[in-house]
């Protein structure tokens, strides 16, 4: 087990990538708390952990709402006694172009992403430095960490921004033995993805199959989606990665859609 007793923080573990890393750590021996906007979602996301012999507890927390986040990270202290590795994963998606973009819709995205990312980030880091145990911060990014595509720009700018946020973890964390790394995943089917697929067929005027084809893999190696296996196994990777050697680093999963 790569992460033994390890308690682990997670963010939208309700479902899609979030639960898929959720549940690899479960199996990897950490203490798993599952944080989603939803309730039930964060529920079952525990309850499959524990029936499957791991630790976990679910938290409800909205990202953006600096006291629940404080009280998300507050109970996980009070149960585990400090939190060892933040995945700041939380996302949500928004299809329009910038000129019918409205402001509201941009706010929203940059806020679940970021917002969200920095005040997880803030309250997993006092835990980390009080705790003496150093730990590991992982932010979701993206492909649209380093690229952009048209109708995404608030989600682009914030996925790009989350890699500067990243960098600065890594610069201020070390001294504590914090470090912090950012994956960047290609498109991977999960409702975020599936619910893209008609908006954007709709908004370019050409069918679904055609935007998966032509749109989301006609850059890969492959022409094939990046799974939520790949993207646990990396993510248990950089929480168990065992010195600061790995910090600072964008770690692209994409079928070779974007190479650096
Ligand atoms: P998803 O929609 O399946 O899951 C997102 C989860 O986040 C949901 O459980 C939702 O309830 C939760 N959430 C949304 N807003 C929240 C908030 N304010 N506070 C707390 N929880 C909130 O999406 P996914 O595809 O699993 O995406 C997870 C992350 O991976 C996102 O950051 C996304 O940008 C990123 N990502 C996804 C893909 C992909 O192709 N699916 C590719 C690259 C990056």
């Amino acid at each position: 087990m790569r992460m033994h007793k390890r308690v682990a923080l997670i963010t939208g573990a309700g479902r899609g990538i979030g639960r898929a890393i959720a549940e690899a750590y479960g199996r990897e021996g950490a203490r798993v708390a599952v944080a989603d906007l939803s309730a039930d979602m964060a529920s079952e996301t525990a309850a499959a952990i524990t029936a499957n012999g791991g630790e976990a507890m679910a938290v409800t927390m909205d990202v953006t709402d600096e006291q629940a986040v404080n009280d998300g990270v507050a109970a996980v202290c009070e149960r585990w006694g400090a939190v060892d590795v933040l995945v700041a994963n939380a996302g949500i998606q928004h299809i329009d172009p910038i000129d019918q973009l409205d402001y509201a819709d941009w706010r929203k995205v940059v806020s679940v992403h970021l917002d969200g990312a920095f005040l997880v980030t803030k309250a997993a880091l006092q835990s980390m430095y009080a705790s003496g145990r150093g730990g590991a911060v992982i932010y979701m990014g993206s492909v649209h960490s380093k690229e952009a595509s048209p109708l995404k720009a608030p989600y682009v700018a914030a996925k790009h921004a989350l890699a500067g946020l990243c960098r600065s973890v890594a610069k201020e964390g070390a001294a504590h033995g914090v470090r912090s790394n950012i994956i960047c995943p290609g498109f991977v089917r999960t409702p975020l993805v599936e619910k893209q697929i008609p908006e954007q067929a709709q908004e370019l005027g050409i069918s679904e199959e055609a935007v998966v084809r032509d749109v989301m893999l006609k850059q890969t190696v492959d022409q094939e989606f990046t799974t939520l296996e790949d993207v646990a196994e990396l993510a248990i990777h950089l929480a168990a990665f065992p010195s600061n050697a790995l910090t600072g680093q964008s770690v692209v999963v994409s079928h070779g859609w974007h190479m650096q």
